[in-house]
């Protein structure tokens, strides 16, 4: 995906509806911690994208494709914050910031080789929220396992 700050954007999308929360722009903007004039744009573009689809009074939802990014970047994002949490013992203050700024940069590679490091973890360690498996394609051994 080229926009990478939208990354961030669609995994907020996804939590939120993962929390029954609405999913309008100032939520986003909370989460996010920027100004909602911000949400606004970047909801544009991913409206024009195709990553998701926002009607007039009705909440933000997310189309296939958007789905598709949004769980690997939650994914990428609890990953980060398991390794950072458990394995280094980081505070979850500033583990949390220190995921917001390597989530973007995560490869394939590094991704598939954290979650073999970590051996395939279930939770988040923050929120206690599930871990999406691997990829299909690109996937460590306990994920292809664990899928059937
Ligand atoms: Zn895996």
């Amino acid at each position: 995906m080229e926009i990478k700050s939208g990354y961030s954007y669609l995994r907020v999308i996804y939590s939120l509806i993962e929390d029954k929360k609405e999913v309008s722009t100032n939520n986003i903007a909370n989460a996010l911690g920027v100004k909602p004039a911000s949400v606004t744009e970047m909801i544009h573009k991913l409206t024009k994208d195709s990553y998701i689809l926002h009607k007039p009074y009705k909440n933000i939802t997310l189309t296939k494709k958007g789905e598709k990014e949004a769980i690997k970047a939650i994914r990428r994002h609890r990953l980060i914050e398991d390794f950072l949490t458990r394995v280094l013992k980081i505070n979850k203050k500033d583990a949390l910031k220190q995921t917001l700024s390597m989530e973007h940069s995560l490869t394939d590679k590094t991704e598939i080789e954290l979650c073999r490091f970590l051996e395939r973890p279930m939770h988040d360690p923050i929120n206690h929220k599930p871990i999406p498996h691997c990829e299909k394609k690109i996937t460590c051994e306990r994920c292809l396992a664990g899928r059937g």
